[in-house]
Order: structure tokens, then C-alpha cells, then sequence
């Protein structure tokens, strides 16, 4: 079944080099609003803004895509306004592909209440520190849905595949996810079994109302929709839940990539990782949820994602923590308050060309706005390229002793996260 436009013209993705002996590739992905070349870092914008940056911006540092949050712009602004603005990418001024996420995540996370989120560092975490008490949830999963409590007013709202899919259709983003439970490294093996059981029912809903939207809304540009994987740290359970999601077919479709999501033991990230891309067909692009630091980065692209979103470049920028290439430092050391050279020698950004570090840190000092706003520019800058540079080395074939060289610099002093 086709909607719309061609097939062609809607959504497609285009495999390029591989890694030698590796899962790892370049590729294409096409979108009604303009092409992601792969691997791809897609910087955050929860609300529909890159905190402290605009989209002009965002473009100047060579972003390909933004990624906003389905939960966040459903309880503000309402997906009702930003498809009357003509879709996220219009209302936010930004021209370039959009993604949203389906809602799950942050439902989850703030209702079940993970305390740490998606890279779970398993051996500094006790369960616990990581789920929170009965009577702290603010959300509740049974088989239909999740029902849960408005981080903002207190206020109730249901979240099911169908309604994530009709928020995600009004967001209008080009691509968007389907409806999954999210578990967390410390549920039971039998609640991982259920709640994967969970996740594909839900997928195949998400398909059917994803294919009547499509029709329904066939004035809008197409919509690629990826279904969520999940299993946590079980082989059986990866391996099942992409085989499952990638052989399904609903009315006529099948999901046009995949994400790769819920709880990643961060010592087993990469093999996590291939288990699934080893089971998920060649021809369609996966992105990686929520990774964003640079050893996880190397190690997501080396075992097969191609895309990759996470809120930390923004986030740690706003508290003066920024990237170099000898490591991340913090602005508010006062080492900085006399460095009259750029943060990062070696950064191209506009933050780096026009400023000094002694500058930003004293913005910082004196709390200024426009701190957040120039840390920001340069960390995202840094991961974007930082991405754009391994697509560089898989084309040229020295990805591996890229990986080598940035990381036994990035990391020195912390052998562990080195690249082995
Ligand atoms: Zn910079």
C-alpha cells in the first residue's frame, strides 16, 4: 500500500561503506524534508528548542536533524497547535528532518520513576537508587497503556499505541517512534519476558493506526515510523524482540527502521547492540536512544547504529561542563578565568571562533544567559562532528584507528573507557 507520494519520494534509506569485520556503516536516509547522512548525531530539542540555541544555529553547526519529545510538546504547547502551525519543523523554524519520540520513555521514567536513565552504569547503581517506591510512581502500565500523572499540573492523562501515534502524527515529525515499554536493567527476567510480549503487541497497534493516519492524513508529508526494541541485557530476549518487530505486517506495512531502545548496561553497550543489528535487515536505518557520550558513540556506530539523540551535550553545557578533545572539563575551574584562547583549540564551532574560554567562563561566573547558549553551540558542535568525523573514517577506512587516537586522548588517565 502507498500513500501519498511514491515510495521513493516519502522515505528511504541507502546502506554506503561498511566497517571491515564490523556491523558499522555509512548510509543515506531521505526524508520529505531534506537528507541525514549516516552516522548522524541529532541533537535534542525537548520542547521544540535546542535550550539557549536557535534553530539557525543549530543549522550553522551543521545539525542535520533535531529530535523533540512526543510526552513534553503533548501536555504543552498540545499537539493540536503544532499541527496547525503546519507540523513541529515549521512551528519551530527549522527546515531540515525532524523526529519525535513516541512518549514511552518519558512517561516511564518519570512515572515508574527511573532514577538514572537509559546507560546504566550496573555496578555503581543498586535497584533502588534506580527504581523508585510504589507511592513515588507517577505512572501505572497495564497491557492497553499507561496511565499517568502530568509532571506539570498533577493532572491525568492515558498514553496508548493509538494515542501516541495520533500525537506523533499531529507533531508531524519525519520520523517517529512506535509505543514500547521501557524496563530497566533490574526487572525480574520474567517481567522482561512479559513486558517485551507488551512491546510487540503494542507495535503491531502502533502499525495499524500509523497506516490509518498515513491514509487520513495523506496532505501531510509521509511519516517513517520505527518500532522500539527492547530486551534489556538478554541475548535471547534482543535478538527475539528485533526479529519480531522486523518480520511484522500490518494492514499492508512494516515498520521503515528501528530504534534501538530501553535499559543499555553500558560495559555491554556494543555487543547489545550487534546482537540486535545482526538480526535487523541491512536496508533499513536504526537509531540508537538516548547515547551521547564519545565512547558510546565510537561504539554504537562500530556495531551497526546509524543515528544516534541524547539531551547530555545541552544539559552538561548549561552547567559549564564542556568538551575537549583531551576530555570534558568544567568552565568554573579558575584555571579558566585567564585562558584567552578558545575552549577547544582543535573546535571549529562559532563559539570557538569568536570567543575565549576566558570569556565564556566569566559569563558563567557572573551568571549570564548567554553562557548556556555559547557552551551549548560548542558541545553540540563537538558531537556532531565528532560523528561526522567517523563517517569520514569508514569511508576512508580508518575508523578503527580513529576510535584508537580520539579515545586514548579523550580518556587519558581512564583506561577503562579507552578504546580495547
Ligand atoms: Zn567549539
Amino acid at each position: 500500500m502507498t500513500y501519498g507520494t511514491s515510495p521513493g519520494e516519502r522515505f528511504a534509506f541507502t546502506p554506503g561503506s561498511q566497517i571491515s569485520g564490523k556491523l558499522g556503516r555509512t548510509g543515506v536516509i531521505s526524508t520529505p524534508h531534506g537528507e541525514i547522512q549516516t552516522p548522524a548525531f541529532i541533537p535534542v530539542g525537548t520542547k521544540a528548542t535546542v535550550k539557549g540555541v536557535l534553530p539557525e544555529s543549530m543549522k550553522g553547526l551543521d545539525a542535520q536533524a533535531l529530535l523533540s519529545n512526543a510526552y513534553h510538546l503533548y501536555l504543552q504547547p498540545g499537539p493540536a497547535i503544532v499541527d496547525e502551525a503546519g507540523g513541529l519543523g515549521s512551528f519551530m523554524n527549522w527546515p531540515g528532518p525532524t523526529f519525535t519520540d513516541s512518549g514511552g520513555f518519558q512517561v516511564l521514567s518519570l512515572g515508574v520513576g527511573f532514577k538514572k536513565v537509559i546507560a546504566m552504569d550496573t555496578e555503581t547503581f543498586r535497584s533502588d537508587e534506580v527504581i523508585a517506591d510504589n507511592k513515588e510512581r507517577l505512572a501505572h502500565v497495564d497491557d492497553d497503556g499507561v496511565t499517568f500523572k502530568s509532571h506539570l499540573d498533577g493532572s491525568m492523562h492515558r498514553f496508548t499505541p493509538e494515542v501516541s501515534m495520533q500525537v506523533q502524527h499531529q507533531l508531524g515529525a519525519d520520523i517517529i517512534f512506535a509505543f514500547d515499554e521501557c524496563t530497566t536493567l533490574h526487572n525480574t527476567r520474567s517481567y522482561q519476558e512479559r513486558s517485551l510480549e507488551r512491546t510487540r503487541l503494542w507495535a503491531k497497534r502502533c502499525l495499524v493506526e500509523h497506516g490509518r493516519l498515513t491514509q487520513e492524513r495523506s496532505h501531510r508529508p509521509y511519516q517513517a515510523l520505527f518500532g522500539v526494541l527492547q530486551g534489556a541485557q538478554y541475548e535471547d530476549l534482543r535478538r527475539k524482540g528485533a526479529r519480531d518487530l522486523s518480520g511484522l505486517n500490518e494492514v499492508g506495512i512494516s515498520f521503515d527502521g528501528f530504534g534501538l531502545g530501553g535499559a543499555l548496561d553500558k560495559e555491554n553497550l556494543g555487543t547489545i547492540v550487534s546482537w540486535m543489528c545482526e538480526e535487523l535487515p541491512r536496508d533499513k536505518p536504526r537509531h540508537l536512544l538516548g547515547i551521547g557520550e564519545p565512547d558510546d558513540l565510537f561504539i554504537g556506530v562500530e556495531n551497526g547504529a546509524d543515528t544516534f539523540d541524547c539531551v547530555a551535550p545541552s544539559r552538561q553545557a548549561r552547567t559549564s561542563a564542556v568538551f575537549t578533545r583531551d576530555g570534558r572539563v568544567n568552565l568554573s575551574n579558575t584555571k579558566y578565568q585567564r585562558q584567552f584562547a578558545p575552549i577547544d583549540e582543535d573546535c571549529d564551532c562559532y563559539t570557538c571562533t569568536n570567543y575565549t574560554a576566558a570569556y565564556a567562563a566569566h559569563l558563567f561566573r557572573s551568571k549570564e544567559m548567554v553562557a548556556g547558549t555559547l557552551a551549548t553551540i560548542h558541545n553540540e558542535r563537538f558531537i556532531v562532528r565528532l560523528v561526522d568525523q567517523m563517517r569520514a573514517t569508514i569511508e576512508s577506512g580508518d575508523f578503527l584507528e580513529f576510535k584508537r587516537e580520539f579515545l586514548g586522548r579523550f580518556y587519558v588517565g581512564n583506561p577503562k573507557r579507552q578504546a580495547t
